[in-house]
């Protein structure tokens, strides 16, 4: 229920946007809360104790690397600018007709910034200027194919339902209850029932962000980045030979693990932080649902939509 004149602990936050102290390793009180609640939104599982200690200092940093700004752990200005900008969100589709034109190469108009605008949702960066060029068919084939569709480079009402073109249904859900196949996955150290579908190279993801996924890797690889997959789902036992083996933090406690639910995975390819690859990922990733919030893990990304 609202209620009028008391202002959600969300509205402080964003509305407290200027003035904010320079906040260091040691600080405490309601400021840094207010800095653990804003990490907290773009992913990072800091604990908003009002105390600025390792772990918040571990996610200021890896959220400073992640924004491309200068990794001093130091909350000023341009971070606290930075935490309070909204995700790169996508774009919103101008909204589609509910039966969209089917379209080819050499098409030009009004659907095709429609269908370009679709397709940059899905990391394509074409530009949107309603020519359906050979940059716009290459992303169409890219998209078909990481989607199972024929990849004929037309773009009819299957390939329009797929890019979420509202008004077009699509015949198939790829995270339906009934989909992938069943696996014991574990959240906070408890055994539950997940499903889990093949994303490559032998590995799967939870049916949630197994397609997002797929996605993300078809987008990257239409840019001209190689990526693949070095960890996906785990099992109890994987999770347990890699915490026997590298402990605590690089390996989180059996059952505590994303990779252990098949939300998280790890990707290869990436290189380090200051790559083509990790740029890509960080202006891209959000679009998918995936975030890079482990510090110091640039490989690791999470689904946390
Ligand atoms: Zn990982």
């Amino acid at each position: 229920m609202a209620v009028s004149g008391v202002s959600s602990s969300s509205q402080r936050v964003s509305s407290s946007s200027s003035g904010m102290p320079v906040l260091r390793s040691g600080a405490r009180g309601s400021s840094v809360k207010t800095l653990q609640t804003l990490l907290r939104s773009k992913g990072y599982s800091v604990a908003v104790d009002g105390s600025f200690g390792p772990k918040t200092l571990a996610a200021v940093k890896a959220f400073q690397r992640a924004s491309g700004l200068s990794v001093d752990g130091v909350a000023g200005p341009k971070t606290w600018a930075a935490l309070r900008a909204g995700a790169p969100s996508p774009s919103p589709a101008p909204a589609p007709a509910a039966n969209m034109p089917t379209l080819r190469s050499g098409a030009k108009g009004s659907a095709v910034k429609t269908l370009q605008t679709l397709l940059r949702n899905k990391g394509y960066s074409v530009a949107v200027d309603g020519s359906f060029g050979a940059k716009t068919l290459a992303a169409v084939k890219s998209f078909q194919r990481a989607r199972g569709l024929s990849v004929d480079g037309s773009v009819g009402p299957k390939t329009w339902a797929a890019l979420g073109a509202s008004g077009v249904s699509s015949s198939s859900s790829s995270s339906s209850s009934s989909s992938g196949i069943a696996a014991t996955g574990y959240r906070r150290g408890q055994r539950v029932s997940i499903r889990i579908a093949p994303v490559g190279g032998g590995r799967y993801l939870n049916v949630r962000c197994a397609q997002a996924y797929k996605d993300m890797l078809a987008a990257a690889r239409w840019a001209g980045i190689n990526l693949s997959t070095t960890s996906g789902y785990r099992t109890h036992a994987q999770q347990q030979a890699l915490y026997k083996k590298y402990g605590s933090p690089r390996a989180a406690k059996p059952g505590y693990s994303n990779h252990q639910m098949g939300l998280a995975v790890d990707i290869g390819g990436v290189g380090g932080y200051n790559t083509r690859a990790y740029r890509w990922l960080s202006a891209n990733a959000s679009k998918f649902g995936f975030a890079n919030n482990v510090p110091n893990e640039y490989w690791h990304f999470t689904y946390v939509r």
